[in-house]
Formats: structure tokens, sequence, C-alpha cells
């Protein structure tokens, strides 16, 4: 199978990254440090982030916990958000979603189901009550994009994206983390990217990251501007460039989902698209022994396989032997199920208070 040495490196990076974040953000440390939580690949339909940095109030998160391991989507938080402490017939509660109520009542039903909220028949009416407030958890988003071998050209592909983020300022700060070299970051690779944006120089085998420039913070709560399409007809073009404004209250509600999805997906969650049930599949302990992290691995190639790789269309998979289900993996399914396990339980370590509230 042919292998990538660049796809290679920048998905083990991206893993040491968040493996970084989790254990020393913010750089530079501080006096007072937030709880956080890291997640990777996520975003929006139009731009997504290699590392998602949630900056979380620490009480706000464990009472974020109640509602369980799951994400709430959209038409969930605006029900637990609205919720009423007495019970109320649910339109007079909630406020118009702006798509047909019977939605809300779908949504009403789910949330009954995973016991995020209490609802009951009213004669012919349903009112709801919310079981708990819905905690402002996320204090800050950092969005950061990893490139380890940040060249100029690397730094000219980036630019425009950070460009993309800078101008929409969805997140609080973005980043680039590139590999520490020993050298200064040349002046030539911060010209081709955007003043705000910081770039983190981080040694992935120590899990040591210094900052070579410091990120300005971004005006999350002002209105946006989303670029739809740039001139592609350099500098002296005279074609504009399309773009729209977004709205700081759909800001606040597109935040709001990215953080409900990096609380359910946390950053271990390449195992879910990769293939744990292949009997070549191993988790690997890298990194320093004061905290080494789970990688993937495997005994076919004889080295770190990359998630576009270890997926269904794999020629060297084979599964798991039967044998092994019974073998010493006695509780239910193969390896994969419990190499699955293992990562999701040290997801759940890192959001305190998961064990009490909903089970879903
Ligand atoms: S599916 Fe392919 S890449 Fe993944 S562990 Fe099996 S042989 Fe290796």
């Amino acid at each position: 199978m042919a292998r990538t040495a660049d796809a290679d490196s920048e998905f083990e990076f991206e893993l040491r990254t968040c493996r970084w974040a989790e254990r020393e953000w913010p750089p530079g440390g501080g006096t007072d440090e937030p709880a956080v939580l890291v997640a990777r690949q996520l975003g929006t339909k139009r731009r997504r982030w290699d590392t998602i940095v949630l900056e979380c109030d620490p009480d706000a998160l464990e009472q974020r916990a109640k509602f369980g391991p799951k994400r709430l989507d959209g038409d969930l938080l605006h029900i637990v958000r609205n919720a009423p402490a007495e019970w109320t017939y649910y339109r007079d509660a909630l406020p118009h979603p702006g798509y047909p109520w019977r939605y809300v009542r779908e949504a009403i039903h789910r949330a009954d189901d995973r016991s995020i909220l209490e609802a009951r028949k009213n004669g012919n009416r349903i009112q709801i009550r919310r079981k708990w407030p819905y905690p402002d958890w996320v204090d800050r988003i950092i969005a950061i994009e990893n490139k380890p071998d940040l060249d100029a050209s690397a730094a000219r592909t980036l630019g425009p994206q950070l460009e993309y983020d800078v101008a929409m300022s969805l997140a609080d700060e973005v980043w680039v983390a590139t590999r520490q070299t020993g050298e200064r970051v040349e002046p030539v690779l911060l010209e081709g990217l955007p003043v705000e944006a910081g770039v983190l120089a981080l040694e992935p085998d120590a899990l040591e990251a210094e900052v070579a420039w410091y990120p300005r913070g971004l005006s999350v709560d002002e209105p946006g501007t989303r670029i739809l399409e740039r001139p592609d007809d350099g500098d002296r073009g005279g074609s504009a460039a399309r773009f729209e404004y977004v709205d700081p209250s759909e800001k606040a509600t597109t935040r709001q989902r990215i953080a409900e999805r990096a609380y359910e997906r946390g950053w271990r969650s390449f195992v879910d698209t990769m293939r744990p049930d292949c009997r070549y599949f191993e988790l690997r302990a890298e990194g320093p022994q004061d905290g080494p992290q789970l990688v993937p691995y495997c005994t076919a190639k004889d080295g770190r396989q990359t998630a576009a790789e270890c997926a269904g269309s794999c020629s060297e998979f084979q599964p798991e032997p039967p044998a092994w289900r019974t073998r010493g993996w006695p509780i239910e399914g193969g390896p994969g199920k419990r190499l699955k396990r293992l990562l999701a339980g040290r997801r759940r370590q890192r959001r305190p208070g998961l064990d009490g509230g909903a089970s879903e």
C-alpha cells in the first residue's frame, strides 16, 4: 500500500498536539488555569479545524455532565436552554424556533427519552419542565491548525484559511502548531500568515512547546465576515471578494454546537473511523514517561498507520480471529471493542461528573 510520509507525520503530529494541549494548555501557563477539553477535526460545513481546545469553567463543566456524554444537537439545545423551572405548555415556554413546532415536539420526546427534560401530557397539551439549568460551560474556543513542516509554501496555503477564521471570528484564538526545529521561526513564514494567528513550536516527543508568535484575541461577540470567494487574479486584479456578514447570535449558536460535538467526541475518537477490529491493529503507548499517550500501530506495516489507510479499503485488513473473542476478551466483542472501551474510558476521565445525571 502506498503511504505518504506527509500524511503520516501530520496525523501523528496532530495526535501529539492534542495530547500536549490536554496536559499543558494554556501555553506559558497562568494563575487561573481553566478546565480544558480537546477535540480534533471539528468545525463547520465550510471550515474544519485540526485541533480544538475548549477552555471551560470547571464547575459548569461538571454541571454539563448531568446531560450525559452524548452531544445535544441544535434542537435539544433550544429546549434545554429555554425549559422552565415549572410545568408549562411547551409553546408558551420556548421561543419560536424558526421551524415547524412538530420538530420541537419530536425533540421534546427525545429529550425525555434521554432523561434530560421532564415532559407530561395535560389534556392534549404537552407540558415541559427542566431537570437542571443548562450551564454556560465553555469560556473560550481555540482553533489550532497543525503543520509540522511549516515551510513557505505551507504558510501560503494556510494563510487564506486563517484569514477566513480571523474574518469570521468564530474561535476566540487561532494558532498554527509546527514542529520545533531549534531555529527561530523565519519572519518570511510569519509574513504568509495573518498577524492575528499565533504560532506554537512543538517538540512532539518530549511534548514541550514554545510560543513563537502570540495570537490576538478575536471578537466572537461582534458580527463576523464570511469570505465566500476571493479573486484569483493576483494583486493587480480588479475583481472583488464576495462575503457576507454573520450575526453574533448565529455565531453563538454555532459555537455551542461545536462545543457539544467536541464534548462527545474528544480527540481519541480516531479509533471510531479506523479498524480496531483488524488483527493487525494495536494501541501503543508513546511519549514522555510521565504522560504517555496511546497511538494506533499496525503490525502488518510495522509502523503507525493513518486514519485514511486504516479503513475498509485496506488491502491488508484481516478480521480478528474468532478465538480472540473468547480467549482473553471475555466481556463482549473482540479486541476492537476492548480498544474502543479503553479510549472511551480515557475520554470520560476528562469530563468530570459524567457518572451522574443522564445515562445517554
Ligand atoms: S486495517 Fe490495514 S492499516 Fe489498519 S491495522 Fe489492519 S492492516 Fe493495518
